[in-house]
């Protein structure tokens, strides 16, 4: 499917240099996946939605909470104790109804992950713990799809981009070992509020750059809301990386 960049909310984009109808029009044929719906994945869906991607499948098990309201701006209080995708599906659909929003309320795992990675052009991993990002890094590799990872927790951010040649370059797992993934969650150490939207809308960004063919992936891309500071590192590929090393 291509649809033609025909209308009015899609002329921004085709008088932007480098963009065009060209790009246009394949980000209106992506298939983005984004897995989680909280600060980070309302950012960038929202933004994705907007910025007309043509396909989002939204996964999240997770249902609406008051703590959430402070930084997931998709949701409002009547929403609490719903299915997030649900709602954050509703909500999009309503604001941008040219484009496809596919919700699925699970956790996926295994060859259910696997498979819908493959069905994806670029997977964003907006979820909140490490076994969640390290299982997506994996389908990611394995179906050799390029991986968005962001995450925001107390005054700081991050974002990078990984693959898809993965037997070339790193994956986010060359970037931690076995003892990180006792690292912390936003539940425990607590976030401010607009760091997750601003590195929402980053992934957003990049996500279009990947489908579109447009721009160069960033590199990791680490901000520190406290003195509004960035700071950008290459990642290097480990070589004993248990996920790709032997790729
Ligand atoms: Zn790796």
């Amino acid at each position: 499917m291509c649809a033609a960049p025909t209308d009015d909310r899609d002329a921004r984009h085709v008088s932007l240099a480098s963009f065009g109808e060209d790009a246009t029009s394949r980000l209106r044929a992506a298939h983005v996946l984004i897995i989680g719906v909280g600060g980070t994945g309302c950012a960038a869906a929202a933004a994705l939605a907007a910025a007309g991607a043509g396909t989002l499948t939204l996964v999240d098990f997770d249902r609406v909470d008051a703590s959430n309201l402070a930084r997931q701006p998709l949701y409002t209080p009547a929403d609490i104790g719903r299915d997030k995708v649900a709602v954050a599906a509703t909500r999009l659909a309503t604001q941008h109804p040219g484009i496809s929003i596919k919700p699925r309320a699970e956790r996926l795992a295994g060859e259910a992950l696997q498979a819908a990675v493959h069905a994806a052009d670029v997977a964003l991993d907006c979820s909140d713990n490490f076994a969640s990002r390290f299982a997506l890094n994996k389908a990611c590799v394995d179906t050799g799809t390029a991986l968005v990872s962001g995450s925001a927790l107390r005054w700081e951010g991050q974002v990078a981009v990984f693959g898809p040649d993965y037997a070339n370059a790193p994956c986010y797992r060359c970037m931690y070992s076995d003892h990180d993934e006792a690292l912390d969650d936003c539940q425990g150490a607590g976030v401010l509020g607009p760091i997750p939207a601003t590195i929402g809308t980053l992934m957003a960004t990049e996500a279009i750059k990947r489908v579109t063919g447009t721009g160069t992936p960033a590199r990791l891309s680490l901000y520190d809301g406290s003195t509004g500071e960035w700071r950008q590192l290459g990642v290097s590929k480990n070589g004993d990386c248990p996920v790709c090393a032997a790729r």
